[in-house]
């Protein structure tokens, strides 16, 4: 197996030209998932004692397994938050993996792993955080999260003990992340009222404090910059200052948002950010990168470290007292460089075409809210404060928009899933593909009369 001969190089051809088709494709087959059964007769099983060969595998992929899976990265993939990574990004991904670069120590891997720190150092310039901020790209938004706030506790323990019941705290628009690392942390949380326009507030933050009992002690806060259903930011500064004052860890959940700290038209509104003790962003939502990738940065990354580092006596040879280990800022040990995608493609382009294929976004996502309310038989729900047009079918029950969704997705031409706001049913555009016109914008609505 472990061969470099003439059928590897024939399935290196193989893949490399199947890669260059894929990425080629503008724009790429939609696809749609099919059942077990379907699966089950056209693939079959796939791992025998013998073998299928290379080139046997690769087919079965390319042919059934590949076009069963949606392409998150298709212009009218619109549901959830797609993916939209540069061809240099994706083809960079193939170099990581053939590169055999252990990401998680300064030791083994600090080519990358600076290469890695200069991408994080531009995000974290981006929220103007200090050049001494620092932290890791781990796998996704949930793991990033769950460690910032890992290493929240751990300071509010060295600061104030241990004898507290800890509470986070959050709004009701937070990701659904949050309470999974509060269930993984065994820590209580008390949900803040937002405002009218579904924005966390300083006030409230002091109320939630104020109405705890017994035991508990808040130990943090987490702000979102650009909810997941509806795109909204809450109002940082005065979080910020509302957290100064109990002493709460303050964190920002910028995993779809944040990316737009990169652009002009919109920066303002994640003001305050600046003020977090940490925050993350995810390249493979809208920063263009392929999954999966989070950045978790922290404005003091001893803290990270102090919560985090593992110890063991075989780990003592890479604690040089200024190595940079990834793997001690997070909930991880082994990691590959995934950051790299992201950076090769930065460094490739240049940060400007960063700022405009964001910009473009968010000018598209305009478009579409001008387009729904133009349209007689929807109304915008929430205007867009980023790049997420959240939106009404006038008159439709919870069972129309499902089959209608369906039958988008069966016609293959586009995906919208429907989601929910206040109880009521919706939709909404997630726009991230710099690839996305307001064509398809109204191609999609044309389907809706
Ligand atoms: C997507 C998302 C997450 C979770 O990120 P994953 O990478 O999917 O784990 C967390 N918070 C927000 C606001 C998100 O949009």
């Amino acid at each position: 197996m472990h061969i470099f001969d003439e059928e590897t190089q024939r399935i290196s051809d193989e893949i490399g030209a199947y890669v260059d088709l894929r990425l080629r494709m503008d724009p790429v087959a939609l696809d749609q998932p099919k059942s077990f059964a379907q699966l089950s007769e056209l693939a079959g099983q796939t791992i025998t004692a013998d073998g299928l060969g290379g080139s046997q595998a690769l087919k079965l992929f390319t042919d059934v397994l590949a076009p069963a899976c949606i392409s998150t990265d298709h212009p009218r993939y619109l549901a959830f938050i797609p993916t939209a990574p540069t061809e240099l990004s994706s083809l960079f991904d193939l170099v990581v993996g053939a590169s055999g670069i252990y990401g998680g120590s300064w030791l083994e891997g600090a080519g990358a792993v600076y290469a890695e720190n200069q991408a994080l150092a531009w995000i974290a310039s981006l929220a103007g955080f200090p050049e001494t901020s620092g932290g890791v790209f781990m796998q996704g938004g949930t793991i990033g999260n769950l460690s910032a706030l890992v290493t929240a506790r751990e300071s509010a323990r060295s600061e104030y003990g241990n004898e507290y019941r800890w509470v986070l705290l959050v709004s009701e628009s937070a990701h659904s992340s949050i309470a999974s690392a509060a269930r993984v942390m065994d820590v209580d949380i008390c949900e803040c009222a937002v405002d009218e326009s579904g924005r966390l507030t300083g006030d409230s933050v002091r109320e939630a404090v104020n109405s705890l009992s017994g035991n508990q002690r808040a130990f943090a806060v987490v702000a979102t910059s650009g909810s997941t259903n509806l795109g909204t930011i809450d109002d940082l500064t005065s979080i910020a200052d509302a957290a100064e004052e109990h002493g709460l860890w303050f964190h920002v959940d910028g995993a779809y948002g944040a990316a737009a700290l990169a652009a002009p038209s919109v920066r303002a509104l994640f003001d305050g950010i600046e003020r977090a003790d940490s925050f993350i962003v995810d390249p493979h939502k809208w920063f263009f990168a392929p999954f999966d990738a989070c950045a978790l940065i922290y404005k003091n990354p001893d803290l990270g470290k102090r919560a985090h580092t593992q110890e063991a006596g075989y780990l003592k040879s890479l604690q040089e007292p200024d190595a940079w280990n990834p793997s001690d800022f997070g909930v991880q040990l082994s990691r590959r460089p995934r950051g790299l995608p992201f950076w090769y493609s930065l460094a490739s382009h240049g940060t400007r075409k960063y700022v405009e294929a964001m910009e473009r976004t968010l000018e598209v996502a305009r478009d579409a809210a001008k387009l729904v309310s133009e349209c007689l038989v929807t109304e915008v729900v929430y205007p867009p404060s980023l790049s997420i047009v959240a939106f009404r079918r006038i008159g439709w029950t919870p069972a129309q928009y499902k089959s209608w969704s369906d039958q988008l997705l069966a016609d293959q031409i586009a995906f919208v899933t429907p989601s929910t706001h206040q109880g009521e049913t919706i939709l909404r555009f997630a726009i991230v593909n710099p690839r996305t016109t307001p064509e398809d914008i109204a191609t999609i609505l044309a389907t809706l009369a």
